[in-house]
């Protein structure tokens, strides 16, 4: 019995013979305010020196992987452009799968109409099949009035993701779940959204970094979006207390993630066996 509990010891804190993958998000978890988080250069290097596969995910449509890559140096952080997957590249891929080179009315910003240009579409307002939503700063009262007409002429309606708010200096500032509610009350009609929580969206990074759901963690720092659609994609996941939940708030959901962890800097050293990390000391207390 004891040499059967000691086989099993052994084999918990033996290293592990998957090769693993990360899947992260950005905001909280890398970067927090335009400054880095602790530890997150460190754990960058880990993946890029050691050759591990990983993919950034942000729900942002405004920028393309190369904007961001710029920004992201501009705080410290060093993640090439083809390491990065966006809200708007996921809708692009979902709309090249269920219907290649079609049309759509796109109302966003470059690194939405690049991603679906990119995808083979043709950006149109004459009969689109798709009207596509993603966020921008400068809404124009035009854009919306023809994107709800066109809805209503039978263009299927496709929003990149449902946040409804996001930061700005001075509180809250309208996301593109908030102009989305706007058309819909216009049309009576709901749009499908893509970004997270849509497990769509892991999916697609996935597939994008050629990578399997059992052998991937999924790091994120909010219990609705990240870890729900990790732990629906099949992931590992790890909640990070580096962003906006603390320990009080994972204890709140009915699910709860693989591990819960300081911030990315937790898991510097064990990339390679990332399941041998311990929850945070701030889980006990
Ligand atoms: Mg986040």
């Amino acid at each position: 019995m004891k040499r059967q509990q000691d086989d099993k010891e052994e084999k918990k804190d033996a290293p592990s013979s998957v090769k693993w993958n990360f899947l992260t998000d950005m905001d909280g978890v890398l970067v927090k305010e335009d400054k880095p988080v602790d530890g997150a250069e460190k754990f960058l290097e880990e993946l890029q020196g050691n050759d591990i596969n990983y993919m950034v995910l942000t729900n942002n449509s405004i920028f393309t992987p190369r904007d961001l890559s710029a920004r992201l140096a501009l705080s410290g952080i060093d993640i090439p452009a083809e390491r990065i997957w966006t809200s708007a590249m996921a809708t692009a891929a979902f709309l090249d799968e269920q219907n290649p080179n079609g049309t759509a009315y796109v109302v966003g910003e470059t690194g939405l109409t690049t991603a679906v240009h990119e995808a083979g579409y043709i950006l149109t307002d004459t009969n689109p099949d798709y009207v596509v939503l993603g966020e921008t700063r400068t809404y124009s009262f035009e854009a919306i009035t023809k994107a709800i007409n066109l809805i209503l002429k039978g263009a299927k309606f496709i929003c990149t993701n449902p946040d409804n708010t996001g930061p700005a200096p001075e509180g809250v500032l309208p996301a593109t779940g908030s102009v989305a509610s706007l058309i819909m009350a216009s049309t009576g009609k709901e749009p499908y959204y893509i970004g997270k929580p849509n497990p769509m969206m892991m999916r697609s990074a996935l597939r994008a970094m050629g990578a399997h759901s059992e052998e991937t963690i999924m790091i994120g720092d909010r219990m609705d979006t990240d870890v729900k659609s990790g732990l629906e994609a099949g992931m590992h996941t790890f909640l990070v207390l580096s962003g906006i939940s603390g320990v009080k708030e994972a204890d709140r959901w009915p699910y709860r993630p693989s591990r819960i962890i300081d911030s990315v800097g937790a898991l510097v050293g064990h990339t390679d066996n990332p399941l041998s990390v311990k929850d945070s000391d701030k889980v006990k207390d």
